[in-house]
């Protein structure tokens, strides 16, 4: 049993991540998921893996657990429901939440698995579907001690290539809705820059290979530019299609504001950012788009 890994959660992330435990980790793997198509293609795919019907189960079976999970609602449903997870977890277990959630509720979370006298962890990531895939995530992790750390650092290296010490339980949420809160604005600063620019008559590429090699230069222009044909590959090359979800974007901001509300921080240009992101998640034509989708809002529709 202490040898055998638990899997929750096999999403769009999870999937390509247990997969990779499949593969490499040499451990037997459990999974669990609410949706029964996605743990029968799963099963087809890794033959060995066994599947638990409930998270209680799940944590009776093994001796280190991980949840990727879409929000705080299903991370507390996951572990503090009916048959969650603490109903079954034991001693010395290692638990692992890589779901972004808000930072309060990760510090909730690892204070109940501690007072079951097992260890716990919140590892975001950040690299997306592609870096899940490859095994290339980076796992911003908090972690009670640099040894609870160390515990889980062989572990994540079979998913990510960049795994990080953040501090306490709660830090590594904390290291990752900063990130997002600075992407979700960069993305709607390069947005409108690259708008007012085409309204001014500048050639889009120029444009952008001028910022690139200047001042203005970001991930948000010089990787993911969201003016289509700027940069080869991007979703703004393909409709908006693939990449990180306005919804996601809409989450991650959320939880900025959460934070930023609890630590009493001004965060003026976050608090904008989160309120585009929500309309366009909310509008139908934008809500199944990549967030660099916010370009087609930006800096458009003004009449004068
Ligand atoms: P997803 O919605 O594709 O996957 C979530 C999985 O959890 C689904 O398979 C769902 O069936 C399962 N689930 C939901 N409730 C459950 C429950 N109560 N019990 C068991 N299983 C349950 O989400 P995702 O894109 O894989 O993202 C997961 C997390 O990773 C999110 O917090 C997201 O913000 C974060 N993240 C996503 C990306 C990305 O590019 N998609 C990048 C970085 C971080």
């Amino acid at each position: 049993k202490a040898d055998a890994i638990g899997f929750i959660g096999l999403g769009q992330m999870g999937y390509n991540m247990a997969n990779n435990l499949a593969l490499k980790a040499g451990r037997p793997l459990i999974v669990h998921d609410v949706v029964e198509s996605t743990l029968d293609k799963f099963k087809d795919a890794n033959k060995d893996v066994q599947i638990a019907a409930t998270p209680a189960e799940l944590a009776d079976r093994v001796g280190t657990i991980i949840t990727m999970l879409p929000a705080s609602p299903h991370v507390k449903e996951v572990y503090f429901g009916t048959d969650g997870v603490l109903q079954g977890l034991a001693k010395d277990t290692m638990v692992i939440d890589s779901s972004t959630i808000d930072a309060l509720v990760a510090k909730e979370l690892a204070a109940a698995i501690v007072e079951k006298g097992a260890v716990a962890l919140d590892a975001p990531v950040s690299g997306g579907i592609l870096g899940a895939a490859a095994g290339t995530l980076t796992f911003m992790v908090g972690a009670a001690s640099e040894a609870d750390f160390n515990q889980a650092k062989p572990l994540l290296e079979l998913m990510g290539k960049n795994i990080v010490y953040c501090g306490a339980n709660g830090n590594g949420q904390v290291a990752k809705i900063c990130n997002n809160m600075l992407l979700g604005i960069s993305m709607i600063a390069v947005s409108e820059t690259m708008q007012l620019g085409i309204r001014m008559g500048m050639d889009p590429k120029l444009l952008a290979n001028i910022l690139n090699t200047s001042s203005g230069r970001c991930w948000s222009s010089d990787t993911y530019n969201p003016c289509p044909d700027v940069i080869p590959n991007t979703p703004s090359c393909k409709g908006y299609t693939g990449g990180f979800g306005n919804t996601l974007m809409a989450k991650d901001l959320r939880l900025a504001m959460n934070a930023a509300q609890e630590s009493n921080s001004t965060v003026l240009m976050g608090a904008l950012a989160s309120q585009v992101y929500n309309r366009v998640s909310n509008e139908k034509e934008y809500r199944g788009l990549d967030f660099s989708s916010v370009f087609k809002v930006s800096g458009a529709g003004r009449k004068s």
